[in-house]
């Protein structure tokens, strides 16, 4: 059955391109029953360090792409760091010696003689790619001091660990043949190879460390939704046959098919990224909802003490807002009597000589209004208004002001029923104190 694996070396943070690649293979895994494995390829100790690993496992957890075999996991075919791997590496490199396909030189530099005649890589995604026999040097699999090169331990790993696909970044391309000369030295079958085009920043580059977006953790951070995110990434690259463009992990696992992986450069888009997120978030009712938004607006000093109550208040502005991160702006005044009431809500509201009657026939139909429900409301404001002669409308941005202390927010009669006759009856008593 299917296997693949990520292979990430550790840097730090888990770099969008490289959880782009991870998903791949993930859901080529979910995709075929097959297995998804991770390999930390911490052969550069200086950079292999435990938060470095940690952050890695975080962003991978994060998205949903878990893995059978690997660190926290184990598995039959471990370690899976190749910081763990030297004797490993050590045998293989005797089987090459035995090949006669390794020389050492003066310095004690280990090098591959490559077989110098043309190679073909069969790529899923990029189709047939054909190298030319080669004129570079001889390449050193093992340094001076011991430590063996990525291609080759790259190659003993997937050997070991029985990869049948190897699905990576184009990156790697121009060094596949070196792979396949060393699988053929070994005397073993290569795997499917894949390799999936660049992602690149708005500004038409490679994206980089620096780029917006670029680090997984910086979109937990922003408040984005991990579907959301996982969403997004699959369309870096890849177009499921849907006619529609948000889908849920499920869905990318029963439609994904290697081959519809696009052969072009994939264009990073935070507006989309975002525009993804507020499609996602649409769907969060309730609890859900209320677990999404609580650590942010806990983060802004709003305890959330009745779940129930913030799930309805959450409701009212669900539409409007596109990342957790804003919620707290919106809602802010559903949780506290003391809320600030922003200049220009209170000069609207002091500005026009009408208003102050209009507030002091207000709270006692509402007092008076039983029936607290949209259209209970609704008749009151009408009745008032055929009173007063002025337009049931006139009523709207009053409450809205007193209510809020916003001139933007939720609609007015949604927010009266969250808030309940009581708080509503005791704003308007303090905007006419
Ligand atoms: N450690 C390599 C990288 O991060 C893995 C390459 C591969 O997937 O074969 O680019």
């Amino acid at each position: 059955s299917i296997r693949v694996r990520f292979a990430p070396s550790p840097t730090g943070y888990l770099h969008v391109g490289g959880a782009r690649t991870a998903l791949f293979n993930w859901l080529l895994a979910r995709k075929s029953g097959g297995a998804f494995i991770l390999r930390i390829e911490d052969t550069d100790e200086a950079r292999n360090t435990e938060p470095a690993r940690q952050a890695i496992y975080d962003g991978l957890k994060w998205l949903g792409l878990d893995w059978d075999e690997g660190p926290e996991k184990g598995g039959d075919t471990g370690p899976y760091f190749q910081s763990q791997r030297k004797p490993i590496y050590d045998a293989y490199l005797a089987k090459l010696e035995a090949a006669g396909r390794v020389y050492t030189e003066e310095n004690g530099a280990v090098r591959f003689k490559f077989s110098r005649v043309p190679i073909l890589v069969p790529d899923l995604v990029c189709g047939d790619v054909q190298f030319a026999a080669t004129d570079e040097p001889d390449m050193t699999i093992r340094r001076p001091d011991g430590g063996y090169i990525f291609h080759f331990v790259n190659v003993v790993d997937d050997i070991e660990m029985k990869m049948t696909h190897v699905i990576r970044g184009e990156d790697h391309l121009p060094n596949t043949w070196k792979h396949i000369d060393l699988y053929r030295a070994l005397d073993a079958e290569p795997p499917k190879f894949g390799h999936i085009p660049l992602i690149l920043n708005p500004g038409g580059s490679k994206m980089s460390k620096r780029d917006e977006g670029a680090s997984i953790e910086s979109y937990q951070k922003a408040g984005f939704l991990p579907g959301a995110v996982f969403n997004y990434l699959c369309l870096l690259g890849w177009t499921p046959k849907l006619d529609r463009e948000k889908f849920t992990a499920q869905e990318a696992v029963d439609l994904f098919d290697v081959s519809e992986i696009h052969h072009s450069n994939a264009r990073f888009d935070m507006v989309k990224c975002t525009w993804l997120n507020q499609q996602h978030l649409r769907d969060l009712t309730g609890a859900a909802l209320v677990a999404y938004a609580k650590p942010w607006l806990e983060q802004d000093g709003i305890q959330v003490t009745d779940e129930d109550f913030a799930a309805r208040a959450l409701e009212t502005v669900k539409e409007k807002v596109s990342v957790a991160t804003e919620f707290s702006g919106w809602v802010h005044f559903f949780f506290r009597e003391d809320f600030p009431f922003e200049d220009e809500a209170m000069t609207k509201l002091k500005g026009n000589a009408q208003h102050p009657a209009l507030l002091t026939a207000l709270r006692p139909a509402l007092q008076a209004t039983a029936d607290w429900s949209e259209a209970g409301i609704t008749a009151t404001i009408n009745t008032l208004a055929a009173e007063l002669k002025v337009k049931a409308g006139a009523f709207m941005p009053l409450l809205r002001f007193s209510l809020s202390g916003q001139t933007r927010g939720p609609d007015v009669k949604a927010m009266m029923l969250v808030l309940g006759k009581e708080r509503v009856l005791g704003r308007l008593e303090r905007v006419q104190g």
